[in-house]
């Protein structure tokens, strides 16, 4: 290793998502199933909001919460969702601007972290990154929040619990009920609860539950990256506790400076566009997809929303990551579950891909059960 890199090799790791994307740029056809962004192009509109800011020299910082007009609409769009008048409004570089400033913002050296395993990669690292200790809460088989479990795993050391629903990677929405209970729960110790809400346009059984409407002290954070099929824009935002948003306002002038101002602008644009169309065209895929894996003999938790599921290995396969490989010299690519996972047993599909390209992965993936 080189002597000037840090010692925590555990935060530096190249994902294995990554070797996936590295692999797929080698094979000529790949039927790819690994993609974590959508698959329809950015609105006309946006993108044109954006060069016309552009044109207009709207090229220099921005305040550093955001620029006016789209701070004034997402917190409108908030009020109107949450009735919570004092909630505070950053817009961020993304949905991972918003996770690492709030993460720097509230935990201390040593502080603990819960979240629920399987789990976004960066909850880990970003966890590692403010000096905390990620504290992975089980939820296999079905992905359900286990409240019981969640209190067992609160110490005096406990900081935050991350929620992030329609999950990445199994798609499984966490029910009503079990959100009022996690943000009950979380006001009870008076833990801090973030909710990663990036996936909610795609939920496809009924609209997400955030806890936020049970706990007005969560902090949520969002962005158009998915919604509006804006990945590489990098704009978004997060809302919660005045103080909490202060905090965060003043660690993006030390790191991020600002969303990309010219693109702020088109996200703006983009909040006047209803991306119905497409989460119908992926509840369709979803139902497609699921079904297929089933007929296959998959056993695959329902996935409610974002364009995931999570289903496990054949019996016959050692792990994910052998099951992984043969489905990749089938020329098909999945992600093995063990990046989201202390488990090596399940393996993440993405539905992000036109029906034939499902209709190709499915056929391999019943050769291989
Ligand atoms: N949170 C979850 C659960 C995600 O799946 C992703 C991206 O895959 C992100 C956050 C990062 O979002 P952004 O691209 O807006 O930074």
């Amino acid at each position: 290793m080189h002597p000037w890199l840090a010692q925590r090799t555990e935060l530096f790791d190249s994902s294995g998502i990554r070797k996936v994307f590295d692999l797929a740029a080698k094979l000529e056809n790949p039927i790819n199933l690994s993609i974590g962004q959508p698959d329809f192009p950015a609105p006309q509109e946006v993108k044109q909001a954006a060069i016309d800011a552009i044109n207009a020299d709207k090229n220099g910082y921005s305040l550093t919460q955001g620029i006016p007009p789209l701070r004034e609409a997402l917190e409108q769009q908030v009020r109107e969702d949450l009735g919570q008048p004092d909630r505070r409004l950053i817009v961020t570089s993304g949905t991972s601007g918003a996770l690492a400033l709030a993460l720097l913002a509230m935990v201390d050296p040593g502080d603990e972290v819960i979240g629920f395993d399987p789990y976004f990669v960066m909850y880990p690292a970003l966890t590692g990154m403010a000096g905390g200790v990620f504290v992975p809460i089980d939820t296999y088989p079905d992905f359900r929040l286990d409240l019981a479990k969640v209190e067992a795993a609160i110490t005096d050391r406990t900081k935050l619990i991350l929620l992030n629903s329609p999950s990445n990677p199994s798609g499984v929405v966490a029910t009503e009920d079990e959100v009022r209970g996690l943000a009950e729960l979380a006001a009870k110790h008076n833990v801090a609860l973030l909710s990663d809400e990036i996936y909610r346009p795609f939920c496809y059984d009924a609209p997400l539950a955030s806890p936020a409407r049970f706990n007005d002290q969560t902090l949520v954070v969002d962005a158009f990256s998915k919604s509006h099929a804006l990945t590489g824009w990098r704009v978004g935002w997060a809302h919660g506790p005045a103080e909490v948003i202060e905090k965060m306002t003043m660690l993006q002038q030390y790191t991020f400076v600002c969303a990309p101002h010219p693109l702020q602008w088109g996200a703006l644009a983009a909040m006047d566009v209803s991306i119905q169309p497409y989460a119908d065209k992926y509840r369709e895929r979803r139902d497609h997809l699921v079904a297929g894996l089933r007929d296959a003999g998959y056993t695959v938790p329902q996935p409610g929303g974002a364009f995931y599921a999570f289903p496990k290995v054949p019996a016959k396969y050692a792990s994910a990551t052998e099951f992984v490989a043969q489905a990749i010299e089938r020329e098909l690519l999945i992600i093995p579950g063990n990046i989201f996972s202390a488990h090596d047993s399940h393996f993440r599909i993405s539905y992000a891909a036109g029906m034939e390209t499902i209709d190709r992965g499915l056929e391999v993936l019943r050769e291989l059960a």
